[in-house]
Protein backbone atom coordinates (compact mmCIF):
# COMPACT_ATOMS: atom_id res chain seq x y z
CA UNK A 1 0.00 0.00 0.00
CA UNK A 2 1.05 3.15 -0.76
CA UNK A 3 1.38 6.33 1.86
CA UNK A 4 -0.14 9.49 0.21
CA UNK A 5 1.78 12.18 1.77
CA UNK A 6 -0.41 15.17 3.33
CA UNK A 7 2.13 17.26 4.50
CA UNK A 8 5.52 18.30 4.29
CA UNK A 9 7.64 14.95 6.10
CA UNK A 10 10.32 17.66 5.93
CA UNK A 11 8.67 20.77 7.69
CA UNK A 12 5.43 19.90 7.88
CA UNK A 13 3.64 22.76 6.03
CA UNK A 14 0.16 21.66 3.91
CA UNK A 15 1.28 19.96 0.71
CA UNK A 16 -0.50 21.30 -2.14
CA UNK A 17 -0.59 20.36 -5.95
CA UNK A 18 1.41 21.82 -8.25
CA UNK A 19 2.85 21.50 -11.61
CA UNK A 20 6.11 19.75 -12.00
CA UNK A 21 8.04 18.95 -15.24
CA UNK A 22 4.43 18.26 -16.91
CA UNK A 23 2.12 16.83 -14.06
CA UNK A 24 0.79 18.24 -10.96
CA UNK A 25 2.62 16.24 -7.90
CA UNK A 26 2.15 17.24 -3.98
CA UNK A 27 4.47 19.90 -3.13
CA UNK A 28 5.66 22.07 -0.37
CA UNK A 29 4.43 26.10 -0.20
CA UNK A 30 7.35 26.43 2.60
CA UNK A 31 10.42 24.15 1.26
CA UNK A 32 11.97 22.51 -1.88
CA UNK A 33 9.83 19.02 -0.90
CA UNK A 34 8.35 17.18 -4.13
CA UNK A 35 6.50 13.85 -3.40
CA UNK A 36 8.12 12.22 -6.24
CA UNK A 37 6.15 9.29 -6.97
CA UNK A 38 9.27 6.51 -6.43
CA UNK A 39 8.86 3.04 -7.20
CA UNK A 40 9.68 0.97 -4.37
CA UNK A 41 12.04 -1.67 -4.36
CA UNK A 42 11.94 -5.43 -3.50
CA UNK A 43 13.51 -8.64 -4.43
CA UNK A 44 13.24 -12.33 -5.36
CA UNK A 45 15.27 -15.09 -5.36
CA UNK A 46 15.55 -17.38 -7.63
CA UNK A 47 16.96 -20.25 -4.91
CA UNK A 48 18.08 -23.57 -6.14
CA UNK A 49 19.11 -26.65 -4.30
CA UNK A 50 22.82 -28.26 -5.28
CA UNK A 51 20.56 -30.81 -7.44
CA UNK A 52 18.93 -27.90 -9.01
CA UNK A 53 15.26 -27.81 -8.08
CA UNK A 54 14.00 -24.71 -7.11
CA UNK A 55 12.14 -23.66 -3.85
CA UNK A 56 9.19 -22.20 -3.67
CA UNK A 57 7.44 -20.65 -0.68
CA UNK A 58 3.29 -20.68 -0.48
CA UNK A 59 2.81 -17.68 0.69
CA UNK A 60 1.27 -17.05 4.28
CA UNK A 61 0.54 -13.50 4.12
CA UNK A 62 -1.10 -11.33 1.65
CA UNK A 63 -0.85 -10.63 -1.45
CA UNK A 64 -1.26 -13.65 -3.60
CA UNK A 65 -1.88 -15.47 0.36
CA UNK A 66 -1.98 -19.47 -0.67
CA UNK A 67 -0.39 -19.34 -3.68
CA UNK A 68 3.66 -19.94 -4.82
CA UNK A 69 5.96 -17.44 -4.88
CA UNK A 70 9.97 -17.15 -4.99
CA UNK A 71 11.03 -15.68 -1.41
CA UNK A 72 11.23 -12.20 -0.87
CA UNK A 73 10.59 -8.79 -0.08
CA UNK A 74 11.36 -5.12 0.45
CA UNK A 75 14.89 -3.55 0.12
CA UNK A 76 15.64 -1.69 3.02
CA UNK A 77 17.22 2.02 2.41
CA UNK A 78 20.18 1.35 4.21
CA UNK A 79 21.10 -2.58 2.62
CA UNK A 80 22.30 -3.83 -0.54
CA UNK A 81 19.63 -5.94 -2.34
CA UNK A 82 21.75 -8.54 -2.74
CA UNK A 83 21.84 -8.92 1.16
CA UNK A 84 18.15 -8.56 1.17
CA UNK A 85 18.27 -11.03 -0.54
CA UNK A 86 19.94 -13.25 1.16
CA UNK A 87 18.48 -11.89 4.07
CA UNK A 88 14.87 -12.42 3.14
CA UNK A 89 15.78 -15.96 2.18
CA UNK A 90 17.15 -16.41 5.34
CA UNK A 91 13.79 -15.18 7.26
CA UNK A 92 11.71 -16.49 5.39
CA UNK A 93 12.90 -20.66 5.13
CA UNK A 94 14.98 -19.99 7.46
CA UNK A 95 18.14 -21.14 4.82
CA UNK A 96 21.23 -19.31 4.00
CA UNK A 97 21.97 -18.34 0.05
CA UNK A 98 24.89 -18.00 -1.77
CA UNK A 99 23.77 -15.24 -4.01
CA UNK A 100 25.27 -15.66 -7.08
CA UNK A 101 24.19 -12.62 -9.21
CA UNK A 102 21.32 -11.01 -10.78
CA UNK A 103 18.68 -12.79 -12.80
CA UNK A 104 16.64 -9.50 -14.34
CA UNK A 105 14.91 -6.41 -12.94
CA UNK A 106 11.30 -6.55 -13.64
CA UNK A 107 9.05 -3.60 -13.20
CA UNK A 108 5.56 -4.07 -12.02
CA UNK A 109 2.58 -1.52 -11.69
CA UNK A 110 0.28 -1.60 -8.61
CA UNK A 111 -2.14 0.33 -7.34
CA UNK A 112 -1.00 4.18 -6.76
CA UNK A 113 2.31 3.11 -7.80
CA UNK A 114 5.25 1.05 -9.30
CA UNK A 115 7.33 -1.71 -8.11
CA UNK A 116 10.72 -2.79 -9.16
CA UNK A 117 12.02 -6.01 -8.46
CA UNK A 118 15.28 -7.58 -8.51
CA UNK A 119 15.79 -10.94 -9.05
CA UNK A 120 18.79 -12.72 -7.59
CA UNK A 121 19.65 -16.45 -7.99
CA UNK A 122 21.52 -18.57 -5.48
CA UNK A 123 22.70 -21.47 -4.32
CA UNK A 124 20.96 -22.56 -0.76
CA UNK A 125 23.28 -23.52 1.89
CA UNK A 126 21.44 -26.43 3.16
CA UNK A 127 18.08 -28.63 2.32
CA UNK A 128 16.09 -28.51 5.08
CA UNK A 129 13.68 -25.54 5.05
CA UNK A 130 11.61 -24.55 8.43
CA UNK A 131 8.09 -23.07 8.15
CA UNK A 132 7.64 -19.43 8.57
CA UNK A 133 4.70 -17.33 9.49
CA UNK A 134 5.61 -15.84 5.64
CA UNK A 135 6.02 -19.27 4.02
CA UNK A 136 4.16 -22.21 5.96
CA UNK A 137 4.91 -24.56 3.06
CA UNK A 138 7.58 -25.08 1.10
CA UNK A 139 8.45 -26.80 -2.31
CA UNK A 140 11.56 -27.97 -4.12
CA UNK A 141 10.71 -28.30 -8.26
CA UNK A 142 12.76 -29.17 -11.21
CA UNK A 143 12.67 -26.53 -13.86
CA UNK A 144 10.77 -28.05 -16.45
CA UNK A 145 7.84 -28.66 -13.66
CA UNK A 146 7.34 -25.21 -12.12
CA UNK A 147 3.84 -24.88 -10.47
CA UNK A 148 1.88 -21.32 -11.12
CA UNK A 149 3.23 -18.13 -9.26
CA UNK A 150 1.12 -15.50 -7.87
CA UNK A 151 3.11 -12.77 -9.07
CA UNK A 152 3.94 -11.98 -12.84
CA UNK A 153 7.11 -10.83 -11.66
CA UNK A 154 8.36 -13.71 -10.34
CA UNK A 155 7.23 -15.51 -13.62
CA UNK A 156 9.19 -12.95 -15.55
CA UNK A 157 12.12 -14.29 -12.73
CA UNK A 158 11.57 -17.66 -12.95
CA UNK A 159 11.89 -17.80 -17.07
CA UNK A 160 14.34 -15.63 -17.57
CA UNK A 161 16.28 -17.93 -15.02
CA UNK A 162 15.26 -20.83 -17.11
CA UNK A 163 16.76 -19.42 -20.18
CA UNK A 164 20.17 -18.35 -18.34
CA UNK A 165 20.10 -22.02 -17.70
CA UNK A 166 19.45 -23.06 -21.21
ZN1 LIG B 1 8.41 21.51 3.54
Amino acid sequence: MRVEFRFCPACGSRLEPREVEGRALPTCPSCEFVAWPDPKVAVAVVAHDRRGRLLLIRRGTPPAKGEWALPGGYVDATESPSVAARRECLEETRLDLRVEGLTGVHHVLVEGGGLLVLAYAGELLGDRPEPTAEAPEFGFFDPGSIPELGFSAHREAVAAWRAGRA
